[in-house]
């Protein structure tokens, strides 16, 4: 495995490594702190593709202020074996100033997919990732990049992003994957005590009882949304759970839906704090 720091560097290793041009190459952007989710993403582009790309690049201008950059749980060297050990080619690990050099100026203005929901609650948040993800893929080049159905938003934004600006990569979107007890993985998780973690299984069984509830014919998203709510709000008084918003979408554009029909296309998206770790989930109504 070949680690990578300069956008020069990988274009080059890329081109040494393609003579031929007829290799295919998949892309699996992350910020680190690698758990099963994203190897998951890793594993199907191994499958997909000659050779895998990952990049490592916790991207600042996606964090609000007062969010958790300094914070982010980072591990470097466990990363680094765990792509080595999932047999990805290429690791792309730039520098800050290699993504924001001195003078950078130039960000993408996202549209209306990224208005509502994390758009709301984040505010910019999307602009960052559209503009890290866009250099990324600018960068390398890939056949395909994967992203996980967990940031559902996000992978819309990044369709969208694709397409507009004809990056010409195909987006794969690859299952949310979850610890067996349901939590979504995240890197996020890191920060949940024994307690928060325990709290947190209500996000995941919220929504699951919501779609069972859909599953056998409610059609009321207010009906949905209120099952999932009072999942979250009972259990362990003591861990201060926050709702910022209990959403039934389209799955495509994000605007919200009354009702949802047999043909779904629908998607029930959470997003709370438990103690101070926000944290996002979501199942698809099909
Ligand atoms: P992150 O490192 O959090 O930016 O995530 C990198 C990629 O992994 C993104 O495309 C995420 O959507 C994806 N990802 C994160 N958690 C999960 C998960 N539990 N299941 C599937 N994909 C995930």
């Amino acid at each position: 495995m070949k680690i990578i720091e300069t956008a020069t560097a990988f274009r080059q290793e890329w081109a040494n490594v393609n003579e031929s041009a007829k290799l295919s190459l998949g892309l699996v952007p992350t910020m680190g702190f690698l758990h099963e989710g994203h190897t998951s993403l890793v594993k199907k582009s191994v499958s997909q593709n000659d050779v895998t790309a990952a990049t490592i690049f916790i991207n600042p201008t996606q964090f609000g202020e007062n969010e958790d950059y300094e914070d982010y749980p980072r591990d470097m060297r466990s990363d680094l074996e765990i792509l080595d050990h999932e047999g990805v080619d290429l690791v792309f690990v730039p520098s800050l100033d290699e993504m924001y050099p001195e003078g950078f100026e130039t960000f993408i203005d996202v549209g209306s997919v990224a208005s509502r929901l994390e758009g709301e609650y984040r505010p910019g948040h999307f602009r960052g990732v559209a503009t890290v993800v866009c250099k990324l893929l600018s960068i390398c080049r890939p056949d395909r990049a994967y992203f996980g159905q967990k940031d559902a938003q996000q992978c819309a934004v990044i369709t969208a992003l694709n397409k507009d600006l004809s990056l010409g990569s195909e987006i794969i979107v690859g299952d949310t994957v979850r610890s067996a007890d349901g939590l979504a993985l995240s890197s996020r998780n890191a920060y949940l005590s024994n307690r928060e973690r325990g709290k947190a299984l209500s996000i995941s069984r919220g929504l699951f009882a919501a779609r069972e509830l859909w599953q056998s014919g409610e059609k009321a998203a207010e009906k949905l949304k209120s099952v999932v709510v009072d999942e979250i709000l009972t259990g362990d008084p003591d861990i201060s759970v926050q709702i910022d918003y209990v959403s039934v979408s389209d799955r495509s554009s994000f605007i919200e839906v009354g009702l949802v029909e047999d043909s779904g296309n629908a998607i029930i998206l959470v997003a709370a704090e438990v103690g101070t770790t926000r944290l996002i989930d979501n199942v698809l109504l099909v």
